[in-house]
C-alpha cells in the first residue's frame, strides 16, 4: 500500500490493555489516525472484521533466529521466522544478538543486523546478550544504547561457554544503570546443574527426561533470588526471561514487595506443557528440551495467578527451532540435545484457548501480557496499542474459526509441530504491519524487507506489581 492509503479496519471488537469496545480502526498510511465510529472515506480500503476482535499486533520480546548454538543453528531465518510471526499475529519481534568473544558488541550488532536486514516481514530490534563483560564491553554497551539497542542480558547457565560470573553479573548491572538501560537474566544456577549433569551421565540417566531432572526448580528459583539481590545492590532494573515456576516466580514477588526494580515474563510453553512432554519415545522426547526445562503441571495455574498479578508482567515464546535431525543427536545423551522449542506462530491462539476461553485471563490481559506491557518494558513506544499516533500493527483474529495446528499450515521452518493433531478454537485472519497487510487468510503477502529495524528507547522506570 503505498504512502498515505487510507484503511479501515470495520465492524470489530478492538481489545487493548485498558478494555474492549466496538470500533472501526482508521489507518492511514503506516500509522492509526483514529479509533470509534466512522464513516470510511472516498477510496478507502474496507477490512471487514465483523465477529473478529482486533487486537494490537502482539510483540515476541524473546526469540533466536538463526541463533548459533551447540554447533547448530536455529532454523527459522529472519525470512521464515518473520513469516511464522505474522501468522502468529506478531507484528515485532525482538530478537537477542550475542556477543561472540572476543569480539566486541559493535561486531556482534552488526553480524545480526546483517542477517536480518532485507529478510524481515515484520519490525525487529535487538537485545545484547553480553557474554564476557571485561571493561572495553561495558564500554561499548554506550554504543548500544545509541544503536537502540536499550537492553542487555546475561546467561547464569551454560558453563563453559555463555556463562557468566556474579562479579561481571554486577559491573553490568551497574553500567546498565548508568545508560537507563535494562539488564535480562537467564537465571539458573549453572555450576549446580553442570554437577548434575555430570552425576547422570555418569549413572546412566541419559534420556531426555534426565534434561529437567538435572535442572530441578530450586536451581532457577536461587539463581532468581541471586540476581534479584544484585539487583536491589546496585539500584539497577532487572528483568527475569523465562520464569519457569512458581518458586522461582515467587522470588521475583519477593523482590517486587521489597521496592527492587524486577520484572519478569514466563514463556508460553511454560503455562500449557509439562515435564511429561519430556517422557515421550525417542526423538519427540528431545523435541521439548529447552532450559530451563518445562515442568510439573502443577506449576501451571500457580504460573497464571502471577500472570494476573502482572508479577509476571509479559509472555513470550523463546522460538528457538531444531529440526529432528538435529534434535536426535542427543538421543543417547540429553546433553548434546540443542536446547529450543518452535512457537513463534502459535502464541496467540494457544494463550486464547488456555487463557481467555478458560477464563484464567480476560482478552484486555492477553493484549497487555502479551503487546502493550511488553512496548512500554523494552522502550517500543510506537508499538503495542490501538490509538492514534501509533503504528498500524494490527491483528484482526476471528475467536470462531477453528484451525488445526500442524506441520501443514506452519510458517515455521522445522518438520514437527508440537501441537499436531490440536485444533485451535480461534485463527488470525489478517496481520498488519506498519499499515500493510503481511498475512491474509493462509497467505504471506508481503517480499522479505518490509520489516525494518526499530531502534528502542532506554530509560528505565520501575513498574510494580499491584
Ligand atoms: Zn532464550
Amino acid at each position: 500500500m503505498s504512502d498515505g492509503a487510507v484503511i479501515v479496519v470495520q465492524g470489530g471488537r478492538v481489545v487493548t490493555g485498558d478494555g474492549e469496545y466496538d470500533a472501526d480502526v482508521v489507518i492511514a498510511g503506516e500509522k492509526i489516525v483514529s479509533v470509534g465510529e466512522v464513516s470510511a472515506p472516498d477510496g478507502a480500503t474496507i477490512i471487514d472484521a465483523t465477529g473478529c476482535v482486533v487486537l494490537p499486533g502482539l510483540i515476541d520480546n524473546h526469540t533466536h533466529l538463526s541463533m548459533p548454538f551447540m554447533g547448530m543453528q536455529s532454523v527459522d531465518d529472519y525470512d521464515t521466522g518473520t513469516r511464522a510471526a505474522a501468522a502468529g499475529g506478531v507484528t515485532c519481534l525482538v530478537d537477542f544478538a550475542i556477543q561472540n568473544e572476543p569480539d566486541q558488541l559493535r561486531s556482534a550488532l552488526a553480524a545480526w543486523q546483517g542477517r536480518a536486514d532485507g529478510a524481515a516481514h515484520v519490525d525487529y530490534g535487538f537485545h545484547m546478550a553480553i557474554t564476557n563483560a571485561n571493561q572495553p564491553t561495558l564500554e561499548d554497551m554506550q554504543a548500544m544504547v545509541d544503536a537502540g539497542v536499550s537492553s542487555f542480558k546475561l546467561f547464569m547457565a551454560y558453563k563453559g561457554s555463555l556463562m557468566t560470573r556474579d562479579d561481571a553479573l554486577t559491573a553490568t548491572l551497574e553500567r546498565a544503570r548508568e545508560l537507563g538501560a535494562l539488564t535480562m537474566v537467564h537465571a539458573e544456577n549453572g555450576d549446580v546443574i553442570d554437577l548434575l549433569v555430570t552425576r547422570a551421565l555418569a549413572q546412566g540417566n541419559t534420556s531426555s527426561i534426565h534434561h529437567a531432572l538435572t535442572r530441578p526448580e530450586l536451581v532457577e528459583a536461587e539463581a532468581t533470588s541471586r540476581a534479584a539481590r544484585l539487583a536491589e545492590l546496585t539500584g539497577a532494573s532487572l528483568f527475569v526471561v523465562h520464569v519457569t515456576c512458581a518458586a522461582a516466580a515467587a522470588e521475583i514477588d519477593a523482590a517486587q514487595q521489597r521496592g527492587v526494580n524486577v520484572s519478569a515474563e514466563t514463556c508460553t510453553q511454560y503455562l500449557v506443557n509439562s515435564i511429561d512432554d519430556l517422557r515421550r519415545p525417542g526423538v519427540e522426547g528431545c523435541r521439548y528440551i529447552c532450559s530451563p526445562p518445562l515442568r510439573d503441571a502443577s506449576n501451571q495455574e500457580p504460573l497464571w495467578a502471577f500472570v494476573r498479578r502482572g508479577v509476571l508482567e509479559s509472555i513470550s515464546t523463546d522460538h528457538c527451532p531444531f529440526n529432528d535431525e538435529q534434535k536426535a543427536r542427543g538421543l543417547d545423551d540429553f546433553s548434546l540435545v540443542p536446547n529450543g522449542l518452535p512457537l513463534i506462530q502459535h502464541r496467540l491462539a494457544k494463550l486464547w484457548d488456555e487463557g481467555v476461553v478458560a477464563g484464567r485471563i480476560t482478552a484486555s490481559e492477553l493484549v497487555d501480557r502479551t503487546s502493550t506491557t511488553i512496548a512500554r518494558r523494552f522502550g517500543l513506544d510506537a508499538k503495542g496499542s490501538i490509538a492514534p499516533g501509533k503504528d498500524a500493527d494490527i491483528v484482526v483474529f476471528d475467536p470462531n474459526a477453528p484451525k488445526p495446528y500442524g506441520v501443514a499450515s506452519s510458517f515455521m521452518n522445522v518438520d514437527y509441530d508440537l501441537y499436531e493433531g490440536e485444533t485451535a478454537s480461534g485463527s488470525v485472519r489478517h496481520t498488519l504491519c506498519r499499515g500493510t497487510m503481511v498475512y491474509d487468510r493462509g497467505e504471506i503477502r508481503t517480499a522479505p524487507g518490509h520489516g525494518r529495524y526499530v531502534a528502542r528507547s532506554a530509560s528505565q522506570t520501575p513498574v510494580f506489581a499491584t
